[in-house]
């Protein structure tokens, strides 16, 4: 397992190397970012240099020595992952519980010992609070990584005793170049933009959608809700093809589309004074969106065939009082 940097990470990188130099690195990182920026990655190139008994100058790991040989081959001593036994499922507090008697063991092979937890907002209320006792008492020799993307879901008494390195999706520029770059599957410009934005900037959230022609569904859906807007769309066939789709990607698609709306309504008002109307009718149509989402989000049973349905039904009617008035 050669590890890799991405672009988007160097900064954060340079900010651990320093602290790497100066000895000062800090025995608990939380690692957090949006999907598709490659975090866990990220965290496999940091246990690699802290691990690595030969860095090279730029801190990176050597590649060839024992401890990174040991780390490539899967079987290294002094390095500890823990994940969810099942995906999606929570991470045990005997999980844990298992750490904690590692922990008190020295480094056989390297100077450190390194711990990754992902994702971390998968401990479950008794697993974080055995991590919490373990961050309370830091052994020196040391570097746990929890990594997430979505801290929110974390308890602050743990939050609070990690040091934030927060990875940031990259400009839109800098995305766009590495895709268009590496990107196996290739579409136009203007697609790639939006999957982005959809993406909310993650370039390899974006090569995800590409390799399951997302970008076929994004056109689809641009088309459907503009033939809900225009009055012309029929409410059952349209979420018979939604419910195909990942519901909520759909959902986001929409607010994006309807904020895009809002914003050209906002620059044309002084041309077009009727434009107030406008804008009023997409605050209308945002509010249900956001009101689906969290229907949808909150994983509570719910008939998403009829809760589309009634969506678009609703959507429609707006649409017609604000043509009719
Ligand atoms: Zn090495």
């Amino acid at each position: 397992m050669l590890t890799v940097l991405y672009p988007w990470q160097t900064s954060l990188w340079q900010q651990l190397c320093q602290q790497l130099q100066t000895n000062r690195l800090p025995h608990a990182l939380l690692v957090s970012g949006v999907k598709g920026l490659a975090k866990n990655s990220f965290a496999q190139h940091i246990v690699a240099s802290v691990l690595c008994l030969n860095r090279c100058d730029d801190q990176s790991s050597c590649g060839h020595c024992h401890s990174c040989k040991l780390l490539n081959a899967g079987s290294h001593p002094d390095h500890i992952e823990i994940r969810p036994e099942e995906i999606g499922k929570q991470i045990k507090i005997d999980q844990i519980r298992n750490l904690r008697d590692k922990q008190q063991l020295t480094p056989s092979v390297s100077k450190w010992k390194t711990i990754i937890i992902s994702p971390a907002d998968n401990l479950n209320v008794s697993s974080s609070n055995s991590l919490l006792k373990l961050l309370e008492e830091p052994q020196h020799n040391t570097v746990l990584i929890l990594i997430t993307s979505r801290p929110q879901k974390l308890p602050i008494t743990v939050k609070s005793r990690c040091q934030n390195y927060h990875l940031a999706s990259p400009p839109s520029e800098q995305a766009s170049d590495w895709l268009e770059k590496y990107a196996e599957n290739k579409v136009d410009t203007e697609t790639l933009a939006k999957l982005l934005q959809l993406a909310k900037g993650a370039p390899l959230a974006v090569v995800d959608m590409l390799n399951c022609n997302m970008a076929e569904q994004y056109l689809q859906v641009e088309e459907d809700f503009k033939s809900i807007l225009q009055n012309s769309a029929n409410p059952i066939a349209l979420t018979a093809t939604w419910l195909k789709y990942d519901l909520v990607m759909v959902l986001n698609q929409l607010q994006y589309m309807i904020r895009d709306h809002m914003i050209k309504s906002f620059e044309n008002l002084p041309k077009i004074p009727a434009g107030q109307a406008k804008i009023s009718l997409y605050w209308q149509i945002s509010d249900c969106i956001v009101g689906v989402i969290k229907l949808v989000s909150s994983q509570t049973n719910i008939n998403n065939t009829l809760l589309i349905e009634d969506f678009i039904v609703s959507v429609m009617r707006i649409v017609n009082s604000k043509t009719t008035n």
